[in-house]
């Protein structure tokens, strides 16, 4: 059997990295694209001799054109961009400049007939949302440059296939967690509050911690994006990828601190945040559900006891 080309944008990244090992599990051919400015090599450390990295950056045109020319790609996976919310806030620039990565690859799947690209959307296109639970079709609310940048990769998505009719998807993910994401002040709650309970420090909430957020385990994540490649119907079409489960950052704290034994040793912290925080995230993940026939399989507890293992191996 022939077996498909695939390409993998920030595919040394932390959602990119488990991508790549599943995809080669699943015997396609992979290239990993990747710049290296948040991604590692080390995510790939597993698979590297049996997949393609090239080092480069999508928003430089001429580089990614090489990969397309000298490859036979048959499905392209765009998630690379400029991530974390301390880090989009210190670079809108950069951010913005993600815009060009993306008109890039649709312009080069385009030239080369690529079968299906999946794009990496957001959450964070709802912004402070205006209805609950989030429907795809519904209100969304972008101001900020991260937010705006997904918003507008998703028009362009569907302009594509529109003008084109180039087979694209943009998944909506919701916060995404497990082994290999970055926990450092520019990472995301999950790893930050693992690490900080780790240390024997209390976890440190912004706010008063009613504000809500979606958690999915990576490989819920990574087998609703697997099962995109072939699903009829998703064809310029918009999916949220979440559990529609929402968790308060209080009990997620809490979870991680009972998860790690450290109940009556470490209490959250509560800090006042002058960071203009989503309040609420709450998908409605129907659409999901419908095109997809997808079901997140892992609960918090099991995603977060998987994640705080990787963490205690690597601490
Ligand atoms: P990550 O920072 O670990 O991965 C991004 C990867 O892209 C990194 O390896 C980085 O080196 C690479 N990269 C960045 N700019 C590049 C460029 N111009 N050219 C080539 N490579 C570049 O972040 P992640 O959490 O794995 O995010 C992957 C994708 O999923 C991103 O598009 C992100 O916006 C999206 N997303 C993530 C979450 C989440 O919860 N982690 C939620 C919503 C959307």
């Amino acid at each position: 059997m022939i077996r498909q080309t695939v390409l993998v944008t920030g595919g040394a990244g932390f959602i990119g990295s488990h991508l790549c090992q599943r995809l080669l599990g699943k015997n396609f051919k992979v290239i990993c694209f990747d710049n290296l400015s948040t991604g590692s090599l080390n995510n790939l450390q597993k698979i590297q001799p049996h997949i393609n990295f090239i080092k480069g950056d999508c928003n430089d045109y001429n580089q990614l054109k090489i990969v397309f020319e000298k490859n036979k790609i048959d499905i392209v996976f765009h998630y690379a961009a400029v991530v974390g919310v301390k880090r989009t806030l210190e670079n809108p620039l950069a951010v913005l400049n993600d815009l060009e990565g993306i008109r890039h690859i649709l312009e080069l799947s385009h030239l080369h007939q690529i079968k299906k690209v999946i794009f990496a959307s957001s959450s964070e296109v709802y912004g402070e949302p205006v209805e609950i639970p989030e429907v795809e079709d519904g209100h969304v609310n972008a101001k900020l440059p991260y937010a705006v940048v997904k918003l507008a990769g998703e028009k362009l998505m569907e302009a594509y296939f529109k003008m084109y009719n180039l087979n694209t998807t943009s998944l909506r993910f919701f916060n995404v967690y497990g082994p290999n994401q970055e926990s450092s002040d520019y990472g995301f709650v999950v790893g930050i509050f693992i690490n900080q309970v780790l240390e024997n420090i209390a976890p440190t909430i912004f706010g008063d911690g009613t504000q809500t957020r979606d958690f999915v385990y990576i490989e819920d994540n990574i087998e609703a994006a697997l099962l995109t490649i072939d699903a009829p119907l998703t064809a310029g079409e918009v999916i949220n990828i979440g559990t529609g489960r929402p968790v308060t950052i209080l009990d997620l704290a809490e979870e991680i601190i009972e998860l790690a034994d450290k109940q009556g040793i470490l209490k959250p912290q509560f800090i006042e945040s002058n960071r203009n925080d989503i309040k609420h995230r709450f998908p409605d993940v129907s659409k999901m559900q419908k095109l997809l026939k997808f079901r997140p399989h892992y609960k918090l507890s099991e995603g977060l006891s998987q994640t705080l293992a990787w963490y205690k191996k690597i601490t």
